[in-house]
């Protein structure tokens, strides 16, 4: 996911979004000013061909690093462990269980067909 912090320079006409990934931002870390303008590491600011800006400057609109997270499926797991309920200690039996982790539709699409499957074999 790319920075969405946007430079608008009003002389120009042109409104620049940073080409840097999301999260790189760091006020801090100051760009090398004295390197010229080609060749110039940005640090931790906003960068767009040669335009190196920081949140603070005159036309710029920050970026949300909170936009981040919503990026990444929150993650669930699920495990299933099946044998007949009167039978052996299903710790030393040969072991039917899985375990699933992932997105919450894919868990839950291999729970029930796991469940299907269960059910076709105990009806035999
Ligand atoms: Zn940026």
């Amino acid at each position: 996911m790319k920075c969405n912090a946007t430079l608008t320079d009003s002389r120009k006409g042109v409104t620049y979004t940073c080409e840097l990934g999301a999260t790189h931002y760091d006020r801090d870390i100051q760009p090398d000013f004295d390197a010229p303008l080609e060749s110039r590491n940005p640090g931790g600011w906003h960068k767009r061909g040669t335009e190196v800006w920081a949140d603070h400057a005159h036309g710029a609109t920050p970026h949300e690093p909170e936009a981040v997270s919503a990026d990444v499926l929150p993650g669930y797991k699920a495990s299933i462990r099946f044998g007949s309920q009167s039978g052996p200690n299903l710790d030393w039996e040969s072991p039917y269980e899985i375990t699933i982790v992932g997105p919450a539709a894919f868990v839950a699409r291999v729970v029930a067909s796991v469940a299907d499957a269960f059910e076709e074999d105990a009806q035999r």
